[in-house]
């Protein structure tokens, strides 16, 4: 079966030397796999011909309730209520081609709408804004489900739209698919392509037009260049004229000419990247995409019920003002005593004043909005925040919130696991698995020593932002002479199952019992691949590994450190991790195995910079061969078959031109093999 790509818009900026600013194609937007189409698709493909052939209406205006997430460090980032209401009012302009205003243009109404949420999930009065000041304002894509831990609405009920400060340094916004996983259903816009005023600069807020068409399942008016038939494949939508390739620019053109009458690209589309100031567009054929998409997979968030719930403005009469309601989140729940908690208010309605207490922390009581406080005592406590404006005031307490525990020491040095004993979970390991969905499993059908490896099948995976993680025991790293290095080691396989989105793999370093991680590896994309592309489950052979090696010297002192492997899908392709280590390398050197009955051997130093060296004792005369390879088995350096005389012989390897990595030095003689591990460390 071939695999259909997980659907992730991701809408680049790049600078370049001309004054504007130039977006440049969307991460994810290739679509090729037409035949594989993903349950979603053909859930919106039976809808557009259930509308086509009257069995489904599109019913009058729909309206869609939107609750905006504000993820913030207290800039400028942190917009007006009116920038969100500009935001709110742009869109019902262009989706709605609303006479007068800038989407009045060529396409029709979608009849869709959208009102900023009255009523939150709790039925409690808001202006559907949420603040929080977090450093995910600094947003990395693979954090994405972070972002909804911080604050989500009922994704059935509330579309969620977050608003940070950046995003992967230069992307403007990306979206989900219909029909994804909760933990990935959304909208993630930077602040300054957000609405059409304030600190927005860029695309007269249509970049969350754009977003939204994507939310409603409509693609690039230039997916799948262009296509096979114009109406199923490219974009699946008859009267987008095919395009070979995103415009940039206001400019007239025409990619395409298998299209009958042949028609110029729609320069003014939503969905296509010319600048805003030339798009005012949906067509019918995308209205009704979307309008199928609200009959068959967002079903509730537009019913009569959900609008009342919601709170939509021609049903609900809301108060002046809305009173204040408490809120808060903390990313970190179980620490070590001694450790700190950072407290994000999410109070709605624009608290003035903060009354913190928390028992058994300090300190005990804060007036901040956003305190840190260390636990200092073994304990479950319970946090309370009451909050006012001035007008109003509410309280929360959410009992045994924080859990403190003990550091401990941590396991001696060095530290090793090939997983080939069959144990799952490994000794010692834990797998974390917050969505109970897929996660690491043991592998036999691939490794690099033994039988077994772990991997992660993201071709089984759906689609996007969980995370997986190999978490290693405790470990005390002063248990072992960091001459010459404390480092960690491992041997991966990955390859993509599509050229344009990739899972991601992350080595993340605590020392502080979990409550903060330090990235001290991190892979995706080709620097991630170790074999070809393909839309098959991946299976590596022994030449589709690489080798990781992490200098961990700096963690030299600590004696708690908790190592984690951590896997992001994206729905594309297995990854595979083996031969895990952690150590001074100097265990690495073994000289127990028999090849030459009655030899002895010794590789140093290890790790090796320079040169490795070779010292072997032979008993009596023997034929020797001894080889350099890598971690993929390829031959870097040989020594062929030669004899060898009885008595001290030493050899060395230079490894000038060879890059930091695990390899393996064979010694061959009489059918006796006998392979050693060494670091080269540049
Ligand atoms: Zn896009």
């Amino acid at each position: 079966m071939m695999k259909f790509p997980p659907i992730y818009f991701f809408c680049f900026l790049i600078l370049t030397c001309s004054l504007n600013a130039q977006q440049v194609p969307c991460y994810f937007d290739e679509y090729t796999n037409n035949e594989s189409l993903s349950d979603a698709e053909r859930q919106i493909q039976e809808g557009v011909q259930n509308i086509l052939s009257g069995n489904r209406t599109m019913d009058s205006v729909r309206a869609i309730p939107v609750v905006v997430h504000i993820i913030h460090t207290g800039g400028s980032e942190n917009i007006s209520e009116a920038q969100v209401q500009n935001q709110i009012q742009v869109l019902n302009e262009d989706f709605g081609k609303l006479p007068g205003t800038n989407g009045f243009g060529l396409g029709v109404d979608t009849e869709v709408r959208f009102f900023l949420a009255n009523l939150d999930p709790g039925g409690r009065c808001t202006n559907g804004i949420v603040r929080v000041n977090s450093p995910l304002a600094n947003h990395q894509s693979y954090q994405r489900a972070l972002l909804k831990e911080l604050s989500f609405w009922d994704n059935t009920r509330y579309l969620n739209i977050y608003v940070v400060k950046s995003i992967n340094g230069n992307v403007a916004g990306y979206s989900s698919f219909p029909d994804g996983p909760p933990e990935a259903d959304g909208i993630v816009v930077r602040h300054n392509y957000f609405g059409n005023s304030g600190t927005a600069n860029n695309f007269l807020g249509r970049t969350t037009t754009h977003e939204i068409g994507h939310w409603f399942g409509v693609f690039h008016t230039f997916n799948n260049a262009c296509g096979d038939d114009v109406c199923t494949s490219g974009d699946f939508i008859c009267d987008t004229p095919p395009q070979f390739e995103p415009n940039f620019s206001c400019t007239t053109k025409n990619t395409c000419s298998n299209d009958v009458p042949d028609l110029n690209d729609l320069k003014e589309n939503y969905m296509n990247y010319t600048p805003g100031s030339c798009k005012n567009m949906f067509t019918e054929g995308q209205k009704i995409r979307m309008q199928s998409t609200l009959n068959e997979i967002r079903t509730e968030i537009w019913s009569a019920d959900n609008l009342l719930g919601t709170g939509y403005d021609s049903v609900y009469m809301p108060p002046v003002v809305c009173p204040v309601v408490a809120g808060f989140v903390s990313l970190t729940r179980d620490i070590c005593f001694g450790n700190s908690v950072y407290f994000m208010d999410i109070s709605l309605n624009d608290a003035t004043t903060w009354q913190w207490s928390f028992p058994g922390g300090n300190p005990a009581v804060s007036n901040e909005a956003n305190p840190t406080v260390i636990y200092n005592t073994i304990g479950t406590y319970d946090v309370t925040l009451i909050v006012s404006d001035g007008a109003s005031t509410d309280s929360l307490t959410i009992a045994s919130y924080i859990n403190v525990g003990s550091p401990g020491i941590g396991d001696a040095l060095s530290y090793s696991e090939n997983f080939d004993d069959g144990l799952y979970p490994p000794a010692g390991i834990t797998i974390n698995n917050p969505n109970g969905g897929i996660t690491w499993v043991l592998d036999s059908l691939a490794s690099t020593s033994g039988m077994y490896s772990m991997r992660m099948d993201n071709y089984a995976s759906i689609c996007c932002g969980t995370v997986d993680e190999i978490i290693l025991p405790n470990l005390d790293f002063t248990s072992i002479s960091p001459d010459p290095e404390i480092y960690m080691s491992f041997n991966w396989a990955y390859a993509r199952s599509d050229p344009s989105f990739s899972d991601e793999l992350l080595v993340l370093l605590s020392t502080d019992c979990g409550t903060t991680f330090a990235q001290v590896f991190y892979k995706t994309g080709n620097a991630m691949t170790t074999g070809p592309t393909q839309t098959t489950s991946f299976v590596p052979d022994s030449t589709q590994w690489k080798s990781a090696f992490i200098n961990l010297d700096e963690y030299k002192d600590e004696t708690f450190v908790q190592v984690k492997v951590v896997n992001v899908t994206d729905g594309g392709n297995n990854l595979y991790v083996d031969d895990l280590y952690i150590g001074n390398g100097s265990d690495l050197v073994s000289a127990s195995e028999i090849f030459v009955e009655g030899a002895s051997l010794k590789i140093y130093p290890n790790p090796a910079s320079d040169k490795i060296n070779i010292n072997l004792d032979l008993p009596e005369k023997e034929m020797i061969s001894v080889k350099l390879i890598n971690a993929q088995g390829m031959l870097l350096r040989e020594i062929p078959d030669q004899d060898f005389m009885a008595g001290q012989q030493q050899l060395y390897f230079s490894t000038m031109g060879i890059p930091t990595g695990v390899y393996f030095v064979v010694l061959e003689a009489d059918g006796h093999r006998k392979a050693v591990k060494v670091l080269v460390q540049q």
